[in-house]
């Protein structure tokens, strides 16, 4: 996996400079306020959550009286770990159970990043020593299977898949009946993501999560957001949140978008750690989300 700090100071973030000039100025007016406020939600961090940080900003500063650099730098890193959840727990459940592995279900919206983000996950793994099992249970989408296989050989992970159009739980289940039979580590499970109905994207993964459950526990259920479609990704993640029990996001493409705020949004509106992000379509360009690391690159 990379290192994000490295990762993220190369990406031009506009949030963390911002919003340190604004509150440098001398005179904090509400017309520095606005700005301040409209710096936020240009960065994609949400009206709820800006209004929530604009305030919580503006008692700070009060509290302050006058400012130097270095404590405007430490108020705004503060408040920003605050907003990120930054003793959320991100552990990502990856322990097999004695001879039984770790099931991963990757869930979102297509087109966010869910195959390649199941790719890197198993690269990782690899990485450190552990045997993974991917489930192909994506059957809507031929070219979705062909896709995760050429994971699956790049990265050293046996690949289970179904008939195109057959059923995804009945993939997911010959996956984890294979990781099972192999005494692999992790099964990671890639599903459909089409958002069609919430009652039939509910009986869908439902029904996937319900037949993996005859055989193993779901220990972790990722969801996949694309950073670089901001609110309106925030809004379909919300459905998926709201069908599965979400335990962590893998925020994709952070490499694709200035707007660092969306960490912030997706904490606060969706409830649920960001455990992972992408910063780039190689099999290396994963890294689990520290708040601190990507707090200092915003505030540069
Ligand atoms: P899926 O439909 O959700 O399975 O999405 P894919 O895994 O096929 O990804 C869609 C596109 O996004 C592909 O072109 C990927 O290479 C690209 N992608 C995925 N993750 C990242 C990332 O972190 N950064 C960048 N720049 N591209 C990504």
């Amino acid at each position: 996996m990379v290192r994000l700090r490295a990762r993220l100071a190369r990406s031009q973030n506009t949030l963390g400079k911002g919003l340190l000039d604004l509150l440098s100025r001398d005179r904090l007016d509400d017309d520095t306020w606005d700005e301040i406020e409209e710096t936020l939600i240009t960065a994609d961090v949400g009206i709820a959550p800006t209004q929530a940080m604009v305030q919580d900003l503006r008692t700070q500063v009060k509290v302050l009286g006058s400012r130097t650099p270095d404590e405007v730098r430490a108020l705004l890193r503060k408040e920003l770990l605050i907003q990120i959840g930054a003793d959320l727990d991100r552990t990502l459940h990856v322990q097999p159970h004695g001879e039984r592995p770790a099931v991963v279900l990757v869930v979102g919206v297509n087109g966010t990043g869910k195959t390649t983000t199941t790719g890197k996950l198993a690269r990782s793994l690899v990485g450190d020593g552990r045997s993974v099992v991917l489930g192909a249970a994506d059957t809507f989408r031929a070219a979705a299977a062909d896709q995760l296989q050429t994971w699956g050989d790049r990265v050293g992970a046996e690949v289970v898949r179904g008939p195109e159009g057959g059923d995804p739980a009945s993939v997911a289940f010959d996956a984890v009946a294979k990781g099972t039979a192999d005494k692999a580590d992790v099964v990671i499970v890639d599903t459909a993501g089409r958002l069609h109905t919430k009652t039939g994207l509910m009986d869908e993964l439902g029904k996937v999560k319900r037949v993996i459950e005859k055989k193993a526990t779901v220990d972790e259920v990722l969801l996949v957001l694309d950073a670089t479609t901001g609110q309106n990704g925030m809004r379909q993640a919300q459905v998926f949140a709201e069908v599965v029990d979400v335990t962590g996001i893998a925020l994709t493409k952070l490499d694709g978008t200035a707007k660092g705020g969306i960490i912030i949004s997706v904490q606060r509106e969706l409830g649920v750690p960001v455990k992972l992000v992408g910063l780039g379509e190689g099999p290396d360009d994963l890294a689990p989300f520290d708040p601190e690391v990507f707090v200092d690159a915003l505030l540069g």
